[in-house]
């Protein structure tokens, strides 16, 4: 257990265990042996990571991330750990080809219930279970694919997506990351050949001329490019990894209307949005939109277990499935692992109760006061909020690991990329929890990149 508010030391680590890290693996978008700085993790509870550092010193942190976005409830949640233990007395693994089993069964039908719908519109009935967000893009897209194919439209192989987007790490979801910021360029014949929109107007900001220009442009480009489209694909109302943009609710309903207008199916990837974040359940739910397929991950269980889901409409399955390959060409090893899935409807099971609503809408005014300080740091370009998400952006690219060592100082987890550092807390976070992030950031912000700054005093940790 680790002790709220206070730092810890604690004797039973080993003591070469970052040496031997850099000696045997990888760490996300890093080199072999990076000369960057490694924290071992040794212990996590509720908002808390107790962190130790290569020369010994221990942090006591709250985990402003979520752990990328998916420890929506906190660490160590006896409802999520008790689904876990049940699940594990009595299966942890099956296959899922001819074999099922109740979690997943559960699960999908959870996922159908409470999935965006709108009147007149097809919900999304059908559901393939996916081992992580990538993956769960990639079958959409095949999907999206087998469908035009299944239809009569076999030409309709590229996809419509926005710049600024992020999609995931693995080939066809790379191709509709951004062009620019994504890894097009380290994979030159491998990537090429989707289309791409500009990014939405900002929310904050957005006139109904700017709207109204972008949908002039999505309208263009879905004409031009429809004989050869299958999709369009976007991240609803936020983008993330590729930005941390906000945009108006008002351009799902424009990128609806173009995809029904062109035979085009509408993709939405909610893995980072879903279940809460911006304050509706989903994003699509802020406009009321329901697209033809979704993917949802990060948050599915908890951020206890990799595990993601594809759902689409009941007729976009049923034309695959009637089409000349007759099935879906995907199959995972790991697919709807029951312990996964376990967690996952115990995790839902937390969001169904509504608590969430409430959490994520007062996470969110703590985050819009506590940020909002920030603006006055010359080094700071804007800062924003959009349900449980704050944002604070730098004129220029973020000292990565100085901002992330001085917030640790301060008790505060953060991953900063490019010019952002930013925060996405468990619903957990009491106000005080909020509180410290704010000043945290803002005082790491401050130490490290802006010139004039008055020192905050930062919280010592202990070597041992
Ligand atoms: N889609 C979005 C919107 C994401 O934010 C991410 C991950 O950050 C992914 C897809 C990829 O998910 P995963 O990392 O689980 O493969």
């Amino acid at each position: 257990m680790v002790t709220q508010g206070a730092t810890v030391t604690h004797d039973s680590h080993q003591p070469d265990l970052i040496l031997r890290d850099r000696a045997r693996l990888w760490h996300p978008y890093a080199p072999a042996s990076p000369d960057l700085p490694l924290w071992e993790v040794e212990a996590a509870d509720g908002v808390r990571l107790r962190l130790r550092g290569e020369d010994g010193t221990r942090h006591e942190v709250i985990d402003a991330m979520s752990s990328w976005w998916s420890v929506i409830h906190g660490y160590r949640h006896p409802v999520l750990d008790a689904a876990a233990k049940a699940q594990l007395e009595k299966f942890s693994h099956v296959m899922f080809g001819g074999l099922t089993h109740a979690p997943a069964v559960e699960l999908a039908e959870r996922l159908v219930a409470m999935a965006p719908a709108a009147a007149g519109r097809p919900g999304l009935e059908r559901v393939f279970l996916a081992d992580s967000g990538s993956v769960a893009v990639e079958v959409a897209l095949k999907l999206a694919v087998q469908f035009q194919t299944a239809t009569g439209h076999p030409r309709r192989q590229r996809f419509l997506s926005l710049r600024g987007g992020y999609h995931g790490d693995t080939f066809a979801a790379m191709g509709i990351c951004d062009p620019v910021d994504g890894m097009h360029s380290a994979f030159p014949g491998l990537l090429a050949g989707n289309v791409f929109a500009s990014r939405p107007p900002a929310a904050a900001s957005a006139t109904t001329e700017a709207v109204q220009g972008w949908a002039a442009e999505v309208a263009e480009l879905a004409a031009a490019h429809a004989a050869e489209l299958a999709a369009i694909v976007v991240e609803p109302v936020l983008q993330g990894a590729g930005g941390m943009h906000a945009y108006p609710a008002e351009c799902l309903t424009v990128l609806r209307e173009v995809a029904d207008r062109h035979g085009l199916l509408l993709i939405f990837d909610e893995i980072a949005t879903g279940f809460g974040r911006t304050g509706q359940l989903f994003a699509a739910d802020h406009a009321g939109v329901v697209p033809d397929i979704m993917c949802a991950g990060k948050a599915l269980t908890g951020g206890y277990l990799t595990l993601a889901a594809m759902l689409c409409t009941a007729e976009v399955a049923a034309a695959v499935s009637g089409g000349q390959a007759g099935a879906l060409l995907h199959g995972p090893t790991f697919m709807g692992n029951p312990l996964a899935c376990a967690v996952a409807i115990a995790s839902l099971g937390i969001i169904e109760t509504g608590s969430w609503r409430a959490d994520v809408g007062r996470i969110g005014t703590g985050l819009a006061s506590g940020l909002a300080s920030a603006l006055e740091l010359g080094a700071v370009r804007d800062v924003r909020t959009i349900g449980a998400v704050g944002v604070i952006e730098l004129h220029d690219a973020v000292d990565v690991t100085a901002v992330t060592a001085a917030a640790i100082r301060r008790g505060v987890w953060v991953r900063p990329f490019r010019n952002l550092v930013y925060t996405m807390p468990p619903y957990i976070s009491t106000a005080t929890d909020i509180a410290e992030i704010t000043a945290g950031m803002i005082a790491a912000v401050a130490e490290v990149h802006e010139a004039h700054f008055e020192r905050v005093p930062a919280r010592t940790g202990s070597a041992s």
